[in-house]
């Protein structure tokens, strides 16, 4: 079922993107057309749009070869974007492989809304806790001229991240750290002088990953998605440090969750002492973004 067969040689690039298609399509591939149309355009150096132009153009045989190489690895469930080696996020492209999570575009609703809150400036100490690509961290450091520690248990994860923040020329902006949250933090002298903590934690239940679809539960990073058996195993790591004072006064919590989490998520934030506690909705109308801050002595603000 996965394999697929071989066209007839000397193609165009219009009858190639056909066969291509048509062999994801037997797949299950949701979106044949679009995916061959993006492995072609990374092969040839064009975007999709460009391609359109010279559909009748015949493939080299080397370029041949090499787009059914990526077709066949797509018929078998590996993600566009670990082919193509990036992802869009915040219009801007990110570099990724299977060591990180492809960005999806719910995070950038956590990105708009810190963004938001925070027009006027942003504050010193700005925290990304399980950075993965960085995508939260550079995107912040861009968007608000600001400074970011970036921190991931993978280093492979944060290789990724130092890429994007090379390539997008905010590495002395983008402190990467190797190591877990909150200890790690503690480390670096930054407990109770946090003003502001985003993440995108793993969040799904350990239980649910096999029955997410092929591209999620077979290539991307298990550790990027396992949230334990409740999928909320992150978010209790979080409310246990900021209930011990991980965050300034006025210190404020962006996180994302997953759908259904949201409830559960403010719950804990808020026994653990947290107060303005809120929720963004993403485009399709899930609660995906929890906010809170932590007041510590008489420390006020609007969220
Ligand atoms: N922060 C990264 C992102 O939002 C990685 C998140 C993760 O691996 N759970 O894409």
């Amino acid at each position: 079922m996965n394999e697929v067969s071989s066209p007839k040689s000397r193609l165009s690039i219009h009858e190639m993107l056909s066969w291509g298609a048509d062999q994801l399509a037997r797949s299950g591939i949701d979106s044949p057309r679009l995916d061959a149309r993006l492995l072609m355009s990374h092969i040839m150096g064009e975007s999709p749009f460009g391609l359109i132009a010279q559909t009748s153009r015949e493939l080299t045989e080397r370029d041949a070869g090499r787009f059914m190489e990526l077709i066949g690895l797509r018929a078998k469930r590996v993600p566009a974007h670990y082919l193509t080696g990036w992802r869009e996020f915040y219009s801007r492209r990110f570099f990724v492989n299977e060591s990180v999570l492809i960005p999806r575009p719910e995070t950038e609703v956590l990105v708009e809304e810190v963004l938001r809150l925070f027009k006027d400036g942003f504050p010193p100490v700005v925290v990304d806790a399980g950075t993965g690509s960085g995508v939260i961290a550079v995107t912040l450091a861009l968007e608000a001229n600001s400074r970011v520690y970036a921190l991931d248990v993978s280093r492979q994860a944060l290789e990724v991240a130092r890429k994007n923040a090379f390539f997008h020329g905010v590495a002395d902006r983008v402190e990467l750290i190797a190591g877990p949250f909150p200890g790690c933090l503690n480390d670096l002298g930054l407990h109770g002088r946090i003003d502001l903590l985003v993440s995108n934690p793993p969040y799904i239940a350990t239980g649910e990953i096999a029955r997410l679809m092929p591209e999620v539960a077979l290539y991307e990073p298990r550790i990027a998605l396992d949230g334990g058996s409740d999928g909320l195993s992150f978010y209790r790591l979080m409310a246990d440090a900021f209930g011990k004072g991980l965050l300034r006064a006025g210190g404020v919590v962006a996180v994302e969750v997953g759908a259904g989490q949201a409830g559960a998520v403010m719950e804990m934030f808020r026994l653990a002492g947290l107060s303005g506690l809120r929720t963004v909705q993403d485009y399709s109308g899930y609660e995906r973004v929890v906010l809170g801050f932590w007041q510590g002595c008489g420390m006020s603000r609007e969220l």
